[in-house]
């Protein structure tokens, strides 16, 4: 017998288009009706890409059609505009949509642990070195390291009167981070529509000022956070972070098939961890060779940059001194840091 249970059951096994998370926990399925075999869905969604719904459809289909039994199915939808940016309307290709920030790049990776935050942090510390004024948004809620990486996890963040959130300063750039807002060792309890609130706060309600780039450190993953953002603000461009084994170019690859459902442009590939050099100079290639280069290639983007595993860069992320401060003539590192950099003003 065909149950609403079991129908729900079945929807909460079709995934959002380029999301790990399923139509059922991302709240799109607004009402199921079952009538003898038949049944009916109705979908409330906000998107202006006709392939999502289409996607979705397909994907029910599929689904319920796995059901012993099963009549006619009927699905609904129920389309409205996604939430506006914050200049209003749609920005167009290259434009910011946070009034006075010139390009909104993401800092993204498909498993936790690659090295994303350094990355983040080191990125936005290098396109400052080039003369750019830089910020750096944690969107990393429930592992927010960008404060420890930057050695301010003791500043407090100013509220203004309007209610808007005033980034700290540190080496340079302007941040925001869980981290400032946390008591150290306190868990992160934001959980669904507020962790969702948060992440718009952070995009919407802080005063950036003018900035040439800001740089948004993602969760790793491809959850509702990613998705949260790239409908509250036009991302420009999106770096993937990888390290070079199969297992986290596997999780890049989904990352990748995320943004392009979405219409974010990928940058590129970087490489972390790419191999370990020996004081001597030889390179040992500790997770594997060359796997950015091919993820890269199939993605038919640019590796943009490789970064060696290197533990000074460790020991200075922990210490709250980004590696990226250092000259790079001294660290293999802060250079691949500032090339990195420079390739993407030069972009
Ligand atoms: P993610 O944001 O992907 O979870 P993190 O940036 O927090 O990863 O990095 C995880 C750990 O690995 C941190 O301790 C960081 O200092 C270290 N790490 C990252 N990249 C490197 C590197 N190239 N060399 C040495 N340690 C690194």
């Amino acid at each position: 017998m065909i149950t609403e249970d079991l129908v729900r059951e079945k929807l909460g096994e079709v995934h959002y288009p380029g999301f790990s998370r399923d139509i059922i926990s991302f709240g799109l399925v607004k009402g199921v009706t079952v009538l003898g075999n038949d049944v009916a869905v109705k979908i409330g969604i906000a998107t202006k890409d006709p392939n999502i719904p289409r996607t979705i459809h397909e994907g029910i289909e599929t689904a319920l059609k796995t059901l012993d039994g099963i009549g006619e199915i009927k699905i609904d939808f129920d389309i409205q505009d996604p939430p506006e940016p914050v200049t209003g309307g749609n920005p167009a290709a290259g434009q910011s949509s946070i009034p006075g920030v010139k390009k909104i790049i993401a800092v993204a990776s498909g498993k936790g642990g690659v090295g994303k935050s350094t990355v983040a942090t080191n990125l936005a510390i290098a396109l400052s070195k080039t003369g750019a004024k830089v910020g750096l948004c944690d969107c990393d809620l429930y592992g927010p390291s960008v404060a420890l990486m930057l050695g301010a996890s003791d500043e407090q963040p100013m509220a203004t009167e309007q209610n808007e959130i005033v980034p700290i300063e540190a080496h340079g750039i302007k941040a925001i981070s869980m981290g400032f807002l946390l008591e150290e060792d306190s868990p992160v309890i934001v959980r669904g529509p507020l962790a969702t609130r948060y992440t718009q706060q952070f995009l919407r309600q802080c005063v950036w000022g003018e900035l040439d780039y800001l740089v948004l450190d993602l969760p790793p993953g491809t959850g509702d956070i990613q998705l949260t953002i790239v409908q509250t603000v036009a991302v420009d461009a999106a770096l993937l972070v990888t390290t070079p084994q199969e297992v986290a170019l596997i999780d890049a690859r989904k990352a990748a098939a995320m943004f392009k459902k979405v219409n974010v442009p990928i940058a590129g590939v970087v490489e972390n961890m790419a191999w370990f050099e020996c004081d001597h100079g030889d390179k040992y290639f500790i997770f594997g060779e060359g796997g950015g280069k091919v993820e890269a290639e199939r993605l038919g983007v640019p590796l943009m940059a490789q970064i060696p595993l290197d533990s000074s860069t460790r020991e200075r992320a922990d210490s709250g001194d980004p590696i990226a401060n250092m000259d790079p003539a001294e660290s293999s590192v802060s250079k691949a840091f500032a090339e990195l950099a420079g390739k993407l003003v030069s972009v």
